[in-house]
């Protein structure tokens, strides 16, 4: 297989803490694996509970310092600013680190790590501008809220959007004033410990953001246990939120939620077919389908349902899978042997229950991606209810289509899951558009694009998809909490 520039140096890391990269203090640690060729591509420590401690530690310290707790909120904004710029440098180095990490196409690698300076250079703007209210009360008294940081706030993320996913939480809480630990998903740790790297160059404190690397069931659970850490920013599956959520339940800590979902994309008799056809593929095939927001379940009126299948299969067939690091690949592998056997084991669970799939089911023929735990796109059309392509969040390259006659019908569908994350509309009846998203219960509803978001608008799900928000204006009084003060003028 060509592989331009798939080369990669088996690179050591160290964790990142109080400033400086540090062995574990185990000194154990663990391959990280390119997912187009199951070869390892760099070595990171597997955090104890000693370098969570420790890493903790020095965020405590950084928080309470004046050159950090003190320092004028407008140098703060120029903090993340500089951090912008400085992943704004090391565009091609992070685009292809990610790549390589994720398996997912370079043009979408590159596409996360412009995202990444944006959000930075969003919250920068943000930094000075936390600000409280005076509130008239009775009599001489004067009355003001201040918001202040939380303190220590630690940061979860997953192995879909690595950097992407870890900024958005680590930009917001940076510019209120926190000090940051990371833990990135044990599979994807790269982009992570490069930032902090980054953040040093910027000018950050020593301290100020700390990564630590390791297994979620231990280091993960041990970090948002810490009895100093005072705020916890989770994105990952339901179940972990949920056990997340008993975790914190005795510190009684703020913790904000982003899950999973099961995510529909309606599309009218007169939506644009040349725009929803491509939105379908790209909103369910995207990183190989391992999105949260993937829009899995595909709603399609009777009147254009055969020739919108037909045009989709069309355009699946003509999808190149390939190392994500080749800059033609449309569709790169999974991220691991075990979660692609996962998804493998959900499509065939939707064969055995009767659904056959128009367009792939198994994992592609080339010997040139043999090694790699690649899946083809796969499209089922109407797939038994109680299937699990049907009804589960399947995170991967799997897509299931019905057909309506029916627009309550089609709405009913698309909130019956128990997930309420994003959702997806095409039609050219804008008074229709509206009357949909005003109806479907989801934190995120989009209309003739699909999926859309932004660092400025807010990114969140609703029943078991999340909890809180992220992103937006909203998403920097997360990581403040309100101070009354009354002064009595007497
Ligand atoms: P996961 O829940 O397995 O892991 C997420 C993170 O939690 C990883 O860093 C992991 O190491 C850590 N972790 C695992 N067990 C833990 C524990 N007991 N205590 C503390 N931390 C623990 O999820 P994943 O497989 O990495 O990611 C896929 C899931 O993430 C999907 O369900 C997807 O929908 C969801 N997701 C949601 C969003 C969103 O914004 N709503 C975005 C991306 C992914």
């Amino acid at each position: 297989m060509d592989r331009p520039g798939a080369q990669v140096v088996e690179q050591e890391y160290g964790l990142f803490i109080g400033g400086a990269s540090v062995p574990s203090a185990s000194r154990a640690s663990s391959s990280v694996l390119d997912p187009a060729t199951s070869r390892p591509i760099a070595r990171v420590p597997s955090a104890t509970h000693d370098d969570v401690a420790s890493a903790v530690d020095s965020a405590r310290s950084a928080f309470e310092n004046p050159a950090w707790r003190d320092l004028d909120p407008s140098k703060r904004g120029r903090l993340l600013w500089l951090l912008g710029q400085q992943i704004r440098d090391h565009f091609d180095e992070l685009a292809r680190l990610e790549s390589q990490n994720v398996g997912k196409p370079i043009r979408e690698a590159r596409g996360d790590v412009a995202y990444v300076y944006k959000l930075f250079e969003y919250y920068a703007g943000m930094a000075d501008k936390i600000q409280g209210a005076t509130i008239p009360v009775p009599g001489a008294r004067l009355d003001y809220t201040v918001r202040e940081p939380l303190g220590v706030t630690a940061h979860i993320a997953p192995w879909n959007y690595p950097l992407l996913l870890a900024s958005r939480g680590i930009a917001p809480a940076l510019a209120a004033g926190n000090t940051v630990v990371l833990k990135p998903a044990s599979l994807t740790p790269l982009t992570g410990l490069k930032l902090a790297e980054l953040a040093m160059a910027a000018g950050f404190p020593p301290g100020v953001l700390n990564v630590i690397t390791g297994p979620g069931r231990e280091i993960g659970a041990g970090l948002v246990s810490h009895a100093d850490v005072d705020a916890v920013t989770f994105t990952g599956s339901t179940d972990t939120g949920k056990q997340l959520l008993r975790m914190v339940a005795d510190r009684v800590v703020p913790t904000t939620l982003e899950l999973g979902g099961k995510n529909p994309q309606i599309v009218l008799a007169d939506a644009k077919m040349d725009r929803a056809v491509p939105g379908a593929l790209w909103g369910a095939y995207q990183n190989a389908g391992q999105m949260c927001w993937a829009g899995s379940k595909l709603l399609l009126h009777r009147d254009i349902a055969s020739a919108f299948l037909a045009k989709l299969t069309n355009q699946i067939a003509s999808m190149r899978i390939g190392a994500g690091i080749d800059d033609s690949t449309q569709m790169g592998p999974l991220i691991s042997r075990e979660h692609a056997a996962t998804v493998q084991a959900a499509i065939d669970d939707g064969i055995e229950r009767g659904a056959k799939p128009l367009a792939g089911g198994h994992p592609p023929d080339a010997p040139a991606l043999r090694e790699g735990n690649f899946l083809l796109p796969t499209l089922f059309e109407d797939p038994p209810e109680e299937s699990r392509v049907a009804r589960e969040e399947v995170f991967g390259p799997v897509l299931s289509a019905w057909s309506f006659a029916d627009l309550d019908e089609a709405i009913e569908r698309a909130n019956d899951t128990r997930y309420g994350l994003s959702a997806g509309v095409w039609t050219q009846d804008v008074g229709k558009a509206h009357s949909i998203a005003r109806r479907l219960k989801a934190g995120m509803v989009s209309v003739n694009e699909y999926p859309v978001t932004f660092p400025q608008t807010p990114f969140l799900g609703w029943k078991e998809s999340g909890l809180g928000q992220e992103q937006g204006v909203d998403a920097i009084f997360f990581y403040t909490r309100v101070k009354n003060v009354l002064v009595n003028l007497e």
